[in-house]
């Protein structure tokens, strides 16, 4: 009993943790170091893939890790964990290139409530197309999008 609940914990805390993990990549090695694969998400995509995508095979790439540290180890932190992992990515890939993006057809548009604070506060990370002074780096937590929208107003003037 005890270890499905540390279980659910490693489960959810992992995925929860991705958010974080996602938001610090997006915010400081996105529209850092690796803007040069970025840069393509921000860009009109030519194709049906962008070098942007790299991202989710780099992410995909530590949930194998994950299950395959489990699977040695027979560990289960491991395994959850990764499953947690995965778990983010699915609806990283569900949300932002099938809600936000509409990279493939869902029988949902967002009018109101959490869903149309994530979509807005994606699209307004979106009004801004270089790396420097962009806003709202996070995704499934978004941030209220009217104080986005001021920020972004404030970081734009005061660029170079
Ligand atoms: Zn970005
Ligand atoms: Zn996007």
């Amino acid at each position: 009993m005890w270890s499905m609940i540390a279980n659910l914990l490693w489960f959810f805390g992992a995925l929860a943790a991705m958010e974080g993990v996602a938001w610090a990549t997006h915010r400081y090695v996105m529209h850092g170091p690796l803007w040069s694969w970025h840069r393509s998400h921000h860009e009109p995509r030519r194709g049906v893939f962008e070098l942007n995508d790299l991202f989710a095979v780099v992410f995909a790439g530590l949930a194998i890790g994950l299950f395959a540290v489990g699977a040695a180890t027979r560990i289960d932190a491991f395994t959850f964990s990764a499953a947690g992992v995965t778990a983010y990515g699915a609806l990283y890939a569900l949300v932002h290139d099938g809600l936000v993006h509409r990279r493939f057809w869902l029988p949902l548009k967002p009018r109101r409530g959490y869903l149309l604070r994530l979509v807005q506060a994606h699209h307004l990370h979106h009004l801004h197309h270089e790396r420097l002074g962009a806003v709202s780096f996070g995704f499934l937590v978004p941030l209220d999008p009217r104080r986005l929208a001021e920020k972004l107003k404030r970081q734009r003037e005061t660029l170079p």
